[in-house]
């Protein structure tokens, strides 16, 4: 280690939901790496500390090294020719870019989705049917006496929302940290989560909405068929107990993860499980939160709401968004062999989407904005290296509980933003529209 160092204060982990804003980091100025992060947990000190910008061309058109410019020219022309064009990925960048992609797929009348999609698109379809009790982490670190995990493993995937924000910490009116809380475990496997938890109940796969349908009849005092035992693998006693506690508790949280969420059920499952914190409000204070899995994700359901109305899923080919998951959710439509050219931001669809879409995207031109060569840029017409957030750009992102955090970076980097690149393209691509005639969205430019 060299003696030329400089420690940057209260900096913002995006690697995971948590966000947790708390990292002193400590960076090597000669060596121009992050050498300490303390506060991190495992993943988050990885994050930093083994962050090396890859040294790749600021773009490659056609697998050729181009400049910058030179490829917001050719993404330009691609998308302001387009009559399909699609945007997707966005939860792994800043609001800022963000922003700049929606004004983007707005003024070309594009399709917009998210990875939200493939992740609690089925809780942000149930938020608008049932309605959502919500706290900040903060809240639930102040006041929650009981805490249910539901359909998820945060010891390994979020490891800090136990010891920073759910379980572990002293709070206002919880003086003894995790002696004054009872946590609940509801998975369909023991993961080194369940020995955290207060309580494990193990639950037949594909049967949580049956199991929280069930609880929502004992939390108003009817009976339960049991029948249900053998269905769902839960004994109607443990369910009793559970439902007991929740009504008894001062302040309980329900965090829900894929588990509930991409499983049989869907949308059914986070709407009971949404549906249940409601009912418990007649009783005490419940609230019900996702438990979010990008740095970003969070950001990009706000910053997408607030410029369409709506979170995810969302074509403004009739010059209005129109919001419709299966119909304009990224898999379902290039499955379906739809789009004519396409924009990734920070994401890799090439690599974890079914097979027929992954062959629609390599058969149309991919622009894509990534900070690491990736399955998509690979595949891409043209591939932009940008910067990392938080680690080299500063900006916007909100924490899982629709908290915004300030990001301070920490290293400098050669590659631009993503916003930069995308407000660029914004530019370029409305000159075109205006030079051909089709002005666009008029709506989309005024707000862009
Ligand atoms: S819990 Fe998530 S945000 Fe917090 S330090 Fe770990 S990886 Fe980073």
């Amino acid at each position: 280690m060299s003696e030329n160092t400089k420690v940057v204060e209260n900096a913002t982990c995006t690697f995971c939901g948590c966000v947790c804003d708390d990292m002193n980091l400590t960076v090597d100025l000669d060596a121009h790496k992050i050498i300490k992060a303390q506060n991190a947990c495992v993943l988050g000190r990885a994050w930093f500390t083994e962050h090396v910008a890859e040294k790749r061309p600021f773009a490659l058109i056609d697998g050729k090294e181009a400049s910058t410019e030179e490829g917001i020219e050719a993404a330009a022309q691609i998308l302001a020719n387009a009559k399909f064009p699609i945007t997707y990925g966005l939860s792994d960048t800043t609001c800022e870019a963000q922003r700049q992609a929606v004004a983007i797929t707005d003024m070309i009348g594009g399709n917009l989705d998210t990875t939200t999609s493939v992740c609690h698109g089925p809780s942000g379809i149930a938020f608008q049917g049932t309605g959502e009790s919500t706290a900040s982490l903060g809240e639930i670190k102040n006041r929650a006496d009981l805490i249910v995990f539901w359909g998820g493993n945060p010891a390994e995937s979020h490891p800090r929302l136990f010891t920073r924000y759910a379980l572990m910490p002293k709070g206002l009116r919880i003086p003894n940290g995790k002696k004054d809380r009872y946590a609940v475990l509801v998975d369909v496997r023991r993961t080194p989560s369940a020995p955290v938890a207060d309580k494990f109940i193990q639950v037949k796969p594909g049967t949580d909405f049956e199991v929280l349908w069930a609880l929502r009849a004992l939390v108003k005092g009817r009976r339960v068929d049991p029948k249900l035992e053998e269905k769902t693998g839960v004994k109607i006693a443990d369910l009793e107990d559970l439902a007991q506690r929740m009504k008894s508790c001062r302040f309980g949280a329900l965090l829900f993860g894929m588990g509930l969420t991409m499983t049989r059920g869907r949308h059914f499952n986070s709407g009971a499980l949404l549906a249940l914190a409601s009912d418990l409000n007649e009783f005490t204070h419940f609230v019900a939160k996702p438990v979010r899995g990008h740095g970003n994700v969070t950001g990009a359901d706000n910053v997408v709401s607030w410029q369409t109305g709506f979170p995810f899923g969302i074509n403004f080919g009739r010059g209005y968004p129109r919001f419709n998951p299966g119909e304009f959710t990224t898999v379902d439509l290039l499955s379906r062999g739809e789009a004519d050219a396409a924009l990734i931001i920070a994401s890799d669809p090439a690599s974890n989407f079914p097979k027929p879409a992954v062959e629609h995207l390599k058969s149309i031109p991919v622009i894509v904005l990534d900070t690491k060569e990736s399955v998509t840029t690979r595949i891409a017409k043209v591939a932009f290296a940008t910067a990392t957030y938080g680690i080299n750009v500063p900006g916007t992102v909100y924490r899982m509980d629709d908290v915004a955090i300030a990001l301070r970076p920490a290293l400098e980097s050669p590659y631009p933003s993503d916003e930069e690149v995308l407000t660029a393209i914004k530019n370029r691509v409305r000159e075109l529209l205006a030079a051909s005639g089709r002005a666009g969205n008029p709506a989309a430019q005024k707000v862009a």
